[in-house]
């Protein structure tokens, strides 16, 4: 296993974050590993932002490498700890600033910690989504006593190819089995 980024980057399926991850807490480098906590937590100590707003990758690496201290070792120590804090401290919802290590420097809380400028995240709906087609159709099967033919299933959603893509999903989920064409049971009622 390579210990420095470009090496491990050339690796197939390494990305940046995973990259970055292994040569710092696996081989103690000095690389910063940014997650979504990160980017919170370095938004709010450093920038004085509530919100870190959308991702930057390029961006992001050059804010968290500026605050890694120059010695691999602890630099890979603070890697770890800016995760931590972000995850556990600086959390999205109640920030424990009593008891962050960061309190005294921190630019959000110095300025009064300000609600969010940025514009909020769309939460996602369900209405419409393939989890509400494959709802509908788990609850066709659930509902059954026994296998249930595919023109039984036809009516729990209209739209047929969407209907034929989350049935497929869901026997690849291994949630679903087609127990003879055209008849499908939940798996383990087959
Ligand atoms: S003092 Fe509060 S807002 Fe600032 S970094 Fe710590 S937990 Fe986050």
């Amino acid at each position: 296993m390579p210990s420095n980024v470009p090496d491990l980057l050339a690796l197939p399926g390494i990305g940046t974050y995973t990259a970055h991850a292994v040569a710092a807490f696996a081989f103690a480098q000095r690389a910063p590993v940014v997650d979504t906590n990160v980017r919170r937590f370095v938004a709010r100590a450093v920038a004085g932002e509530a919100d870190a707003g959308p991702a930057t990758t390029a961006a992001d690496l050059r804010a968290v490498e500026e605050l890694l201290p120059l010695r691999p070792d602890v630099a890979a120590r603070a890697s770890a700890a800016f995760m931590e804090i972000g995850a556990l401290v600086c959390t999205s919802r109640s920030p424990k600033c009593a008891i962050c290590p960061a309190r005294a420097r921190c630019a959000w809380r110095a300025s009064g910690s300000p609600p969010s400028t940025k514009p909020g995240r769309k939460p996602q709906g369900y209405a419409g989504t393939d989890r509400q087609i494959r709802g509908a159709l788990l609850a066709v099967l659930r509902e059954s006593a026994g296998p249930v033919a595919r023109t039984e299933l036809d009516l729990s959603w209209p739209d047929a190819g969407r209907r034929e893509t989350a049935l497929t999903s869901l026997i690849v989920d291994g949630l679903a089995v087609e127990v003879r064409p055209g008849v499908f049971a939940l798996m383990g009622d087959g």
